[in-house]
């Protein structure tokens, strides 16, 4: 059998109030980023315009898309792909950044996050051209995996200027445009003057201010039991952000056997342990989303054993015989107990 699931957010707003003096709030939904939007906007200031905001908000999401999109020919991204040379070559500064700042966490993760593992994500099907019907074979991956390692790509951002090592490096930014991309827009924001809002694309949240019951935000966890009942872990948090990598939300099967869309640039598979989901909160949503990435990527002690080293809040929902468990790194402990 082969099927295709998605699922999506991992992650919803807690809802259930029984104030009834509740602030105003609004969506603003749509989609972007081969995903939707939504941002819920608490009692904004009277007289804002809520449809010209909402061009705004698109605008700053096309922008993202034109830099760093695999799905279209003309981004920044694709340009860079598809160029050939390996002589150092002139690209947009904000596409240098967001290359050199997905570097750095590659560095940090040793590589478990890696925007250079576009040859194994189009392989294994998940990048813009349709999945193979056959798996990928051991002398394909190892072709691919030739030419994945963030250390064969260099940026010069004061000189605006990237190489690589060879023309088949192919860049993937997926795994981190979506944060990226709420971090703009919580800049647009705050840049026309509102202060309580959610925002959520593709389940990367930020948080800001207070809710309409004027309190911290409820985030409820999605957490997978067996016979796909849920339960849910719940947060409150504001004034930061928070990313989830799940092999249950993208992922194709084949045989019974689940192949996940994040992949390991280490061996070139996609994620197979009893890792099932990470959720990180971290102050930027770009670094949460890629460090719950890598974080997936590692597993689940190497992974937590990376969360504490770094002081990040991580929770960990981990299969075992008896279900799903869960384990949270002390930052998010402390999250959880403020
Ligand atoms: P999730 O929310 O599950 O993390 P994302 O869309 O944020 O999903 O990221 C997954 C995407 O990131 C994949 O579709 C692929 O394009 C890319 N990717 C897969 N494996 C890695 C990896 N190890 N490092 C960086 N990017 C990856
Ligand atoms: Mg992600």
């Amino acid at each position: 059998m082969r099927a295709r699931h998605f699922l999506y957010v991992a992650i919803f707003l807690g809802a259930a109030c029984s104030d009834n003096n509740l602030l105003p709030a609004y969506d603003l939904t749509g989609s972007a980023l081969g995903t939707t939007y939504n941002i819920t906007l608490v009692a904004p200031p009277d007289g804002i315009d809520f449809e010209s905001l909402q061009v705004l908000i698109e605008d700053r999401l096309d922008h993202v898309d034109k830099l760093a999109s695999t799905y279209r020919s003309d981004s920044e991204l694709s340009r860079f792909n598809a160029e050939s040379s390996t002589d150092w070559v002139r690209v947009l500064p904000e596409f240098c950044g967001m290359v050199s700042a997905a570097n750095d966490i590659s560095l940090m993760t040793q590589g478990a996050f890696d925007i250079t593992v576009g040859p194994l994500v189009n392989l294994w099907g998940f990048g813009p051209q349709n999945r193979e019907s056959e798996l990928p074979t051991a002398e394909e991956i190892a072709a691919a995996k030739a030419y994945v390692g963030y250390q064969k790509l260099e940026t010069d951002c004061d000189n605006s200027v990237m190489r690589k090592s060879s023309a088949n490096i192919y860049v993937d930014l997926s795994g981190w445009a979506k944060g990226y991309a709420v971090d703009l827009i919580s800049t647009l924001l705050d840049a026309q003057n509102l202060h309580n809002y959610l925002i959520e694309i593709g389940g990367e949240l930020r948080l800001k201010g207070h809710n309409a019951a004027r309190k911290r935000f409820s985030i409820a966890i999605e957490k997978p039991l067996l016979n796909n009942e849920m339960a849910h872990e719940i947060v409150e948090l504001s004034d930061t952000s928070v990313a989830t990598s799940g092999d249950y939300r993208n992922f194709f099967e084949e045989d019974g056997r689940r192949y996940s869309h994040t992949i390991d640039p280490r061996t070139g598979y996609p994620v197979n342990h009893k890792l099932t989901g990470v959720t990180v909160v971290s102050k930027q949503t770009a670094y949460a989303d890629a460090v719950a990435t890598a974080f997936l990527v590692l597993g689940p002690e190497e992974g937590l054993a990376l969360a504490e080293k770094l002081r990040i809040a991580a929770y960990f929902l981990v299969r075992t015989d008896r279900g799903i468990e869960d384990k949270s790194s002390s930052q998010f402990e402390q999250l959880e107990r403020e």
